[in-house]
């Protein structure tokens, strides 16, 4: 299975060269040529495996280029004991014919674990492969929690480095002691002075610096990132959708070839892709519904084919879904579609911040199972402290915001099929929000304020959270974002 780029369907390249590479040369992303066929038999198999056996069965065909012998490795190092159940995704009942798919059992509390956990396996065996000896050092901007699960997936991964900038005051308390505390001898973590935009700005600035470029190469170092859009990053989210629907036929639910739904909190589309690329692998799915807060391009996009980011945009109480541009959709387009085709959408995306698929493809994406709802701050509240009162349920923002909208697509529709919410994160990583929806006591730190969820709800926050206090900080520096090269230069050269 070869790979190409969504604006050039003539390139064929090998899985390990997308992962090591990321993004393709010409600004598309990789995509495989042919979806892998995972037979119906298959699956009915799954609902005896664990989560190793699930992963190693789904990835040997979506990652062609690494053995049996290395997946089992890797899944075995990326879903050990760093997670809080040998079950890694727990499938809950929160009420009937409606399931939670609990992605937040591993070290940073969010679902970004199943990727960068793996990811950091991945890459430097790829850089192997491909024949490259240099240290893979990943530069990473974050607004709060893709730095801190990058961190934690590659602290102390040989072969590897690296550092993360974080705008200075723009991350909650807890998120800013997650990245400053972090361990690891091959690690680097900075604030920049500036807001998410500077940050993202001076990395990508570095990553386009072909003079930084040769003097790593002199000193036997290449950058590589580990954004959403890598191969490396999707491919392992592939697996909990299998995962999840054999848990329901093991616990029988279903039987092996009925067809269930998915509804995903969705932000940069990467979750709701890995849906569809189960879908098209063999899964039975009957809808993707997709899930935004206010800031809800992705739903008018669905329903009308016009994709717009002309548009306020909001600061809600699910941080992570607050995107305007969706990139992993371009994956999603050139299925339906044709390079050329993507590539002129991409180009009235990047120059008018707009574009309109017409609507022989939108009924093309309906056909597919794809749907949207959204919901706003006020109804994410409200779903939270419902669902907890009536069931016990605990729902952090981001997957109260799935429920909202699972529910709102199920009134909606005459059928009724089991339905999978993906639960994205632990309530407890968004204490303040979740004590505000429940009418509890939300003053103090945050530190407070995670002893104050836990006592309300008398459950333990997860002990990633819970120890974080009284760990130390290694790194306090502040630094201007002028100054984010030659401090990444100095640190990668050891001085
Ligand atoms: C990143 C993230 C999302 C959005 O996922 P995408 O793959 O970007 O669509 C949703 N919820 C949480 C908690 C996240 O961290």
């Amino acid at each position: 299975m070869l790979f190409c780029s969504t604006r050039n369907k003539e390139m064929n390249v090998p899985s390990a060269h997308a992962i090591l590479n990321g993004l393709a040369d010409d600004g598309g992303l990789y995509i495989p040529h042919t979806m892998p066929e995972i037979s119906i038999e298959e699956i009915g198999k799954m609902a005896d495996y664990d989560y190793h056996k699930t992963a190693e069965t789904v990835l040997k065909d979506f990652l062609p280029d690494y053995t049996a012998e290395e997946l089992a490795e890797y899944v075995k190092n990326a879903y050990g004991i760093q997670f809080d159940t040998d079950e890694v995704a727990p499938l809950i009942k929160v009420k009937d014919n409606m399931y939670s798919l609990e992605l937040w059992h591993g070290p940073t509390c969010a679902f970004k674990d199943f990727a960068l956990q793996m990811l950091p396996q991945l890459l430097p065996a790829a850089a192997r492969k491909c024949g490259e000896d240099k240290t893979v050092a990943i530069l990473v901007a974050t607004s709060g929690d893709t730095g801190k699960a990058a961190l934690e997936g590659f602290a102390d991964v040989n072969g590897t480095k690296i550092c993360v900038f974080y705008p200075h005051g723009g991350t909650s308390d807890i998120q800013r002691y997650q990245m400053v505390t972090q361990t690891g001898n091959n690690v680097n973590v900075f604030a920049v002075k500036g807001n998410f935009d500077d940050t993202q700005n001076g990395v990508k600035a570095i990553f386009t610096d072909a003079e930084m470029a040769d003097e790593l190469a002199e000193n036997r170092i290449m950058l590589s990132s580990a954004n959403s859009i890598n191969w490396g990053r999707l491919a392992p989210q592939i697996v909990y959708y299998y995962w999840a629907y054999s848990r329901l036929v093991k616990n029988n639910v279903i039987k092996t070839g009925d067809k269930v739904d998915f509804c995903v909190p969705t932000g940069n589309f990467g979750n709701i892709l890995a849906g569809y690329m189960a879908k098209k692998s063999g899964l039975p799915i009957n809808k993707l519904v997709c899930a935004s807060n206010e800031n809800n391009v992705l739903t008018e996009f669905l329903e009308t084919g016009v994709y717009d980011r002309n548009r306020t945009f909001h600061l809600t109480t699910s941080p992570s879904m607050d995107i305007l541009i969706s990139s992993n959709l371009e994956r999603l387009l050139f299925m339906l579609t044709d390079d050329e085709t993507v590539k002129n959408w991409m180009k009235q995306l990047k120059e008018n911040g707009k574009y309109n698929i017409g609507e022989d493809i939108l009924n093309k994406l309906h056909e597919e199972g794809f749907i949207g709802f959204c919901c706003d701050d006020n109804d994410t509240a409200e779903t939270i402290k419902r669902i907890y009162n009536e069931t016990g349920y605990l729902c952090d923002t981001h997957t109260a915001v799935g429920v909202n909208v699972a529910e709102q697509y199920k009134i909606s529709q005459s059928e009724d099929f089991p339905m999978v919410v993906v639960s994205t994160a632990s309530p407890f990583k968004f204490a303040p929000a979740i004590l505000s929806a429940l009418d509890e006591e939300n003053s103090g730190d945050d530190f407070e304020k995670l002893a104050n969820l836990e006592n309300a709800v008398n459950k333990k926050a997860p002990a990633p959270l819970a120890e974080l206090k009284n760990k130390t900080p290694r790194f306090e520096k502040v630094i201007e974002k002028d100054d984010m090269r030659s401090e990444v230069l100095n640190w990668l050269k050891g001085r």
